[in-house]
């Protein structure tokens, strides 16, 4: 099934207790987009970045599947640049740097042939931009995720509070939770976004999982424990990928699916930290996907019986 990825594609500079990294690749939908390439072939990116960006990675989204009619590509601007600084824990970072860039002015165009696709990843992006490009479509797809982070909720909250009011997922950390909803408690949290438009919420926790609610029940997902996280930047963007991606595979938008589909998430983000950048998500083989899932089965499968 059709997907549309929306989100970033940028640069990074991360600095991690491991190492620094220059200007390398990054942005939301590259982390997206990889990830969910293991799952469904039919990936429309929509995006923008300056002529500074490398076309070497653009060969490779493309290599992976991903169409990308729908990156614009500004003559003599800048792409999107963000820079963080992880923690001791790995877990919590701050942004050094944020610099829009291209994506000041950006007004994304849907291009005709991506208008009717039936799964649709709004990832993170200023909300009007989101709106955008839920405005061009011509059907409403099957499923809507957004992912989104506290920069925007501190300096654009009312268009995200719309923006919101019409999607299916929403898909945030632990911190963000309580900021959006002013509960510490993540069980209020949840109840009170559910009452804001999704139907769904994803609470992300880094090495600590990851929460999915409905209205009436909860589900948890651990993450993997490593041995070594080289570096955490993305593993909330390939999360979401590796969650719509098997959701378009599998065709199936239950609750029931999504709690297999944020197992599979939880994999493709896995894969994400245990390199600097995008570069661990490049190149997987489907063995390699299903034995890290098999970790996870492994991982949470016991016996009780409780006769
Ligand atoms: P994650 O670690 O999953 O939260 O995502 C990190 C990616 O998000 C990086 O590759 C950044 O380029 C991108 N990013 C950082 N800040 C923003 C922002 N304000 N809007 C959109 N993308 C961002």
């Amino acid at each position: 099934m059709s997907l549309l990825v929306v989100g970033t594609v940028a640069f990074d500079a991360i600095e991690t207790p491991f190492g620094k990294t220059d200007k390398i690749v990054g942005g939301a939908a590259s982390y997206i987009a990889l990830a969910s390439s293991y799952f469904t072939d039919e990936i429309n990116l929509v995006s923008v970045v300056g002529d500074d960006f490398p076309q070497d990675f653009m060969n490779t989204l493309k290599g992976q599947g991903v169409n990308l009619d729908g990156l614009q590509i500004k003559q003599g601007e800048k792409s999107f640049f963000w820079s963080g600084k992880y923690h001791n824990d790995m877990n919590s970072r701050d942004t050094l740097e944020t610099q829009l860039n291209v994506l000041a002015d950006f007004d994304p165009i849907v291009p005709e042939s991506y208008k009717t696709c039936d799964f649709l990843m709004l990832g993170n992006l200023m909300p009007n931009v989101q709106q955008k490009v839920l405005s061009q479509l011509t059907k409403r797809p099957k499923l809507i995720v957004l992912d989104t982070m506290n920069f925007w909720m501190d300096i654009a909250l009312p268009e995200l509070l719309e923006t919101i009011k019409g999607i299916d997922v929403l898909t945030i950390n632990d911190s963000e939770a309580r900021q959006l909803s002013g509960e510490y408690s993540l069980v209020k949290a949840a109840q009170k976004i559910l009452t804001m438009g999704p139907k769904v919420l994803v609470i992300k926790k880094g090495e600590h999982g990851a929460l999915l609610f409905n209205k009436e029940e909860v589900f948890f997902a651990p993450a993997l424990p490593l041995e070594d996280v080289f570096d955490p930047t993305g593993a909330g963007d390939s999360f979401a990928g590796g969650f719509i991606g098997y959701l378009a595979k599998t065709k199936d938008i239950s609750f029931e699916n999504m709690k297999r589909a944020i197992i599979f998430g939880s994999a493709m983000a896995s894969f994400t930290v245990e390199k600097f950048g995008t570069e661990r998500l490049i190149g997987l083989s489907q063995d390699d996907v299903s034995n890290r899932v098999q970790e996870f089965v492994d991982l949470v499968q016991f016996d009780i019986s409780l006769v």
